[in-house]
């Protein structure tokens, strides 16, 4: 039978990216997401038109009863969840001392809070099963820190330790947890970015470009399968060698 994954955010970006290639596969699909819904209606159809079985939901993730129902709604629609992306996330750049408390609350109730509470609301279903994989977006820069983004990126290593933990925590009920830390990627999270600041980050990086969604989305689709059966606790980074 078809596999089912739970794609948070794929109404844009690395999440879409990732729900087509995973379409291609032919897993059946719940497509999170909460602002863009012409956007995830227009991929819903296209995917359909293609053969796909996809459903979407609206949800913030960063609230925990809106993630638990989107949790229920894919069990309810797909019988269960194979494979969690926990792809949904905020960025946010300026200096430290310009952060309100209010943004800080928003990227860690979005970036970690929306990790935690979809991967709460969905193991109990993995654990019964006695098998699944959860797939973490972090970032390099919860690895190397990047400058003016001191929030986001605490908010990315937390995301790494949660997922070497839950690894633990899991592993022996044959769930793998698995992290995802991409470099600078084509999408709209960068769209702030000015020109100089891309042509930067393309200057450091030593393939000399950003990457795709559909690059990234490739790292995905490879935690998500069968290749990956002994990898668990790990953080994959595609990043065009920026972060070595
Ligand atoms: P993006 O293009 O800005 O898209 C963000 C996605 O997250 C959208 O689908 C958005 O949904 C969803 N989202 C935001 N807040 C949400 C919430 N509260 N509840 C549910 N969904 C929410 O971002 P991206 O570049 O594809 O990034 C995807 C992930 O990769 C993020 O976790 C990001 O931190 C990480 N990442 C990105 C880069 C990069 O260079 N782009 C690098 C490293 C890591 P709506 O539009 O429907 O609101």
């Amino acid at each position: 039978m078809n596999r089912t994954a739970l794609i948070t955010g794929a109404s844009r970006g690395i999440g879409r990216a990732a729900a087509e290639l995973l379409a291609e596969r032919g897993y059946r699909l719940m497509l999170n997401y909460f602002r863009s819904e012409g956007s995830v209606q227009e991929l819903k159809q296209k995917l359909t038109a293609a053969g796909a079985d996809a459903e979407i939901f609206q949800a913030d993730v960063g609230d925990p009863r809106q993630a638990e129902a989107m949790a229920e709604a894919c069990c309810k629609r797909f019988g269960r969840v194979d494979v969690l992306i926990n792809n949904a996330g905020i960025a946010d750049v300026g200096l430290l001392t310009e952060v309100t408390d209010e943004r800080w609350d928003q990227l860690w109730r979005v970036n970690v809070g929306g990790v935690f509470y979809t991967c709460r609301a969905v193991l109990p279903g993995m654990i019964r099963e006695k098998r699944g994989k959860i797939i973490n977006l972090s970032s390099i820069w919860g690895i190397a820190g990047a400058s003016c983004e001191a929030a986001y990126s605490a908010t990315k290593a937390a995301v790494i330790g949660l997922t070497k933990a839950l690894a633990k925590e899991v592993g022996p009920s044959g769930i793998q947890v698995n992290c995802i830390a991409p470099g600078a990627v084509e999408t709209d999270m960068n769209a702030a970015l000015d020109e100089a600041a891309l042509r930067s980050l393309r200057e450091e990086t030593p393939l000399g470009r950003l990457g795709t969604p559909r690059e990234i989305a490739a790292a995905i689709a490879f935690l998500a399968s069968e290749e990956s059966d002994f990898i668990t606790g790990q953080v994959l980074s595609p990043n065009g060698g920026l972060v070595i």
